[in-house]
């Protein structure tokens, strides 16, 4: 019998944690949830929702999904405070923050949004609060780095957050006092079965590599990552740069364009001008989660060289397919990464930190298998989906 919803992981993963979710879900059938966030696609948060949205239903919540729909405008201002949140030093005019506030009352005038509960996620449809009379709870899931926010950014969007009942933040790293809200931790989690992670034979690996031109004899490093400055993939083709004078080795750069982000195609051209007559780097913007999978399997080691993270769910990924992972310790990554355990981690842009990490791995690849392994197990403990519906479940109990 084909098993389907929450039952496909029983026999991935400890049986208690299914039992947990069933139990928990039970006292809050029939919940009705909204999710809103700003694209169905490119990023963690969409990829996460594909999977959490369907299991809330499975599990006997009702559970609905609704975009901000966008203008780019807007989203241009949108990941400006993104940035600001991030630490950036931004300027946002007035006029660009009527438009945010403009756009998202239109959307909140149009979406039905009368449920039990509406998680918000990141800035994007922050102010929808503001345009809806409620007697529900709202909560602000705010999935990027916000360990040292740019002090004027957080304060215009300050007023925002403090309307929201509660605050979900994927790390302790990232509390913040200043938001006098209560703040729960809930770090996200990856679905063993999407396409993105469900187990591939080596045929299938090899046709979807050759499909793309992943070919030749050297090992390959791979980042797979949006064209975004704080997955600095300028820093990458840096620290592979000075691997390769110690180890043979190619570089894949992987990396689809998030609807909601304006800034991923200037990026991409300007990576695309420094590996032009580069064969040894492989640069590939297309949306193939198979890719992605295949890629991650196949690597010798994956790097996730990130400046600010606000998870890093591609270590999870990585690590789950027991591919060791070389990573900056921000944001949510340590959490993943057990230095020394189940990966290495470097300070952001210790160009000779990661060259040491790397080359190391290259060349030992018993310490390969054993950082994979371990790796793969601490990925099934703590980041598989059924734990993130959990987490959620409980707290949902909470603010019923
Ligand atoms: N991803 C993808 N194709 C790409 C780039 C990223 O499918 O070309 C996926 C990646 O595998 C991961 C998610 O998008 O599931 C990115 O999540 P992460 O937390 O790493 O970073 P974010 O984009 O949310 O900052």
């Amino acid at each position: 019998m084909e098993r389907i919803g929450i039952e496909k992981y029983d026999g991935v993963m400890d049986s208690a944690v299914l039992s947990e979710v069933q139990r928990t879900a039970r006292a809050i059938y029939g919940m009705h949830v909204l999710h809103v966030n700003s694209t169905f696609h490119g990023g963690g948060v969409a990829s996460m929702l594909n999977s959490l949205v369907p299991l809330m239903n499975d599990v006997g919540i009702n559970a609905d999904w609704n975009l901000l729909y966008g203008d780019p405008a807007v989203f241009a201002v949108t990941k400006k405070i993104h940035n600001g949140l991030q630490g950036e030093s931004v300027r946002l005019t007035d006029q660009e923050l009527d438009a945010y506030l403009a756009l998202n009352r239109t959307c909140a005038l149009y979406s039905p949004m009368a449920h039990d509960v509406v998680i918000v996620h990141d800035p994007q449809p922050l102010p929808m609060i503001r345009f809806v009379r409620r007697a529900n709870p709202w909560v602000w899931r705010c999935h990027i780095d916000v360990s040292a926010p740019n002090e004027d950014v957080e304060l215009a969007v300050r007023p925002l957050i403090a309307r929201y009942d509660a605050a979900v933040v994927s790390s302790e790293r990232f509390r913040r006092p200043s938001w006098h809200l209560d703040t729960y931790v809930i770090p996200p989690a990856i679905d063993p079965f999407s396409d993105l992670n469900r187990e591939m034979s080596e045929a299938e690996i090899d046709g979807k590599l050759d499909q793309y031109g992943i070919v030749g004899a050297e090992p390959f490093l791979l980042q797979v990552s949006r064209f975004d400055k704080w997955k600095d993939p300028m820093g990458v083709i840096r620290v592979f740069d000075t691997v390769r004078q110690e180890a043979p080795c190619r570089l894949v750069l992987l990396g689809s364009m998030a609807t909601d982000d304006p800034e991923g195609p200037a990026l991409f051209r300007e990576v695309q001008k420094a590996v032009e007559k580069r064969p040894d780097i492989t640069l590939i913007t297309a949306s193939d989660p198979l890719l992605v999978n295949a890629a991650q399997r196949r690597a010798a080691v994956v790097v996730q060289l990130s400046l600010r993270e606000g998870f890093g769910l591609t270590v999870s990924e990585a690590l789950w397919k027991g591919t060791p992972v070389v990573a900056t310790s921000v944001g949510g990554i340590p959490l993943q990464i057990i230095d020394g355990k189940t990966g290495s981690l470097v300070s952001p842009g210790d160009v000779q930190g990661a060259t040491e990490r790397i080359t190391q791995l290259l060349q030992h690849p018993s310490r390969r298998e054993e950082f994979g392994g371990a790796g793969r197990e601490h990925v099934r403990e703590h980041f598989l989906i059924p734990r993130l519906l959990l987490d959620w479940l409980r707290l949902l109990n909470r603010l019923a």
